[in-house]
């Protein structure tokens, strides 16, 4: 019987470690921590997110790195047989807005219950509290087991699951990196993905202030690199909420201080509509300070910031307004001008962009093309996607193919 030990109990490792035992491994999982699944735990604001109900080939085209790699792992096990494995554990879920799926429970640590169950009845053997610190190869460079803490554990195959180095509380600390180095491996740079950005200048006025429906752009020059339409909240660093967490993930490469950021306040209405628009609020609010006159158009908080971008006095009076700072108004409004920072740090950001390096994978099989029987599965891998359950799904799909894959493959 192969003899199989999984480094980790997020959920690739978990995933990994039944598919493995059910494939007829003799399995043991391993966590740093005192418990499983402690990143999962805090997932979805609790809830978990642990997928998407969408097809392979659109989940796609939500990963932000390297999205053909995942191509073979995704179509075994695709988002509609994680929605059948974990009803199959009993585990009850549901879909909300944008196909995104949740245990019906809305409790998170259901879904790491469902994963522990299914590898206990599968016979994995659960190590806790024991962190790995090293792989043991043989001289001909096959794996032949790992160090721990607590010594030496002898086996044919490890499933290297250790997430990413986000949210480094949750176990997560990018141990898996250097296990990977040394074994001959190479490391993508690893960056924040999913993630706020801090601001430069002063927005501390609009801190707090949340915001819907408005378009948020990114610019490199006059070059439009990203643009999106939802929720941006302003934080007292600066900016946070899906359309700035989904355009971390786009400029985690770049320089960030030099690139530009503009939010649409209004993007449903054109310049002249919204012109108009304002004409016909001042008309219903004569003779009042242009502080009282954009009260229909704007959330109170960010009157005074506008006005100030707009260089118009707040106490000016509506009916002395000139159109060349009603134009002023309107495009402030229609490309309102943020001054970027920098990202906020791993971490902090959801999911760790980089990572070990897709080409010395094998995507079939998720085994190293360096070391025979070693493999990999999740976020410790080169790949990250947006939000909406991607990267657990990705975590997932890895996992379950690296875990037959061990089993069943006879490694040379
Ligand atoms: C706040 C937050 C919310 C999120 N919400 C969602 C969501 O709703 N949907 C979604 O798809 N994704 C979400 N994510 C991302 C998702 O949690 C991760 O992508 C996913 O957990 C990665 O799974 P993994 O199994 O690869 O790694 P992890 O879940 O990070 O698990 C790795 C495990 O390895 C263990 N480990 C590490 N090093 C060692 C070592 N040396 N020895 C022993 N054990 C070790 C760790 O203790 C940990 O338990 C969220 C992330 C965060 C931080």
């Amino acid at each position: 019987m192969k003899k199989i030990a999984v480094i980790g109990m997020g959920p690739a490792g978990l995933m990994a470690a039944q598919a493995a035992a059910n494939a007829g491994a003799a399995v043991t999982i391993f966590d740093r921590n005192e418990k499983a699944g402690k990143k999962l735990f805090i997932t979805g604001k609790g809830r978990c997110n642990l997928t998407n109900d969408i097809s392979s080939e659109d989940f796609l085209s939500h990963v932000v790195s390297n999205p053909k790699f995942l191509f073979a792992a995704l179509n075994e096990f695709t988002p509609q047989d994680t929605l059948s494995f974990f009803e199959d554990c009993g585990l009850k879920l549901k879909i909300e807005r944008g196909g995104r799926v949740f245990p019906e429970s809305d409790k998170a640590y259901h879904v790491t219950d469902a994963l522990v169950s299914a590898c206990r009845s599968a016979g994995v053997k659960f190590r806790f509290n024991e962190r790995i610190t090293a792989l043991k190869l043989s001289n001909d460079n096959h794996i032949s087991g790992i160090k721990t803490e607590r010594g030496e554990f002898l086996c044919d195959a490890v499933i290297l699951a250790t997430g990413g180095a986000s949210y480094p509380s949750t176990g997560s600390t990018g141990d898996g990196y250097t296990l990977a180095q040394s074994a001959g491996h190479t490391v993508v740079p690893i960056a924040p993905a999913l993630c706020g950005i801090n601001l430069s200048g002063d927005y501390k006025a609009l801190s707090g202030l949340a915001l819907k429906n408005v378009t948020f752009s990114i610019f490199s020059g006059e070059k439009k690199i990203y643009s999106d339409f939802g929720e941006l909240t302003f934080m007292p660093y600066g900016i946070s909420g899906p359309v700035v967490l989904s355009a971390s993930s786009k400029i985690n490469r770049l320089n960030v201080a030099s690139l530009t950021a503009k939010i649409d306040w209004k993007p449903a209405l054109t310049a002249e509509v919204l012109d108009a628009r304002i004409l016909r609020d001042f008309n219903q609010l004569q003779n009042q300070t242009m502080e009282q006159s954009l009260v229909k158009l704007l959330p109170k908080q960010a009157i005074l910031p506008v006005l100030k971008a707009a260089n118009i006095s707040p106490s000016k009076n509506n009916n002395s307004l000139s159109k060349k700072e009603r134009e002023a108004l309107v495009s402030t409004l229609k490309a309102f001008p943020l001054t970027l920072r920098s990202l906020r740090s791993i971490e902090e950001s959801i999911v760790t962009a980089g990572g070990v390096s897709v080409k010395e994978v094998n995507p079939k099989t998720m085994q190293s093309k360096l070391v025979p029987g070693l493999y990999f599965a999740g976020e410790v891998l080169d790949l990250d996607a947006f939000t909406g359950g991607y990267n657990i799904q990705i975590a997932l799909s890895t996992g379950v193919k690296a875990g037959k894959s061990a089993a069943l493959l006879a490694e040379n």
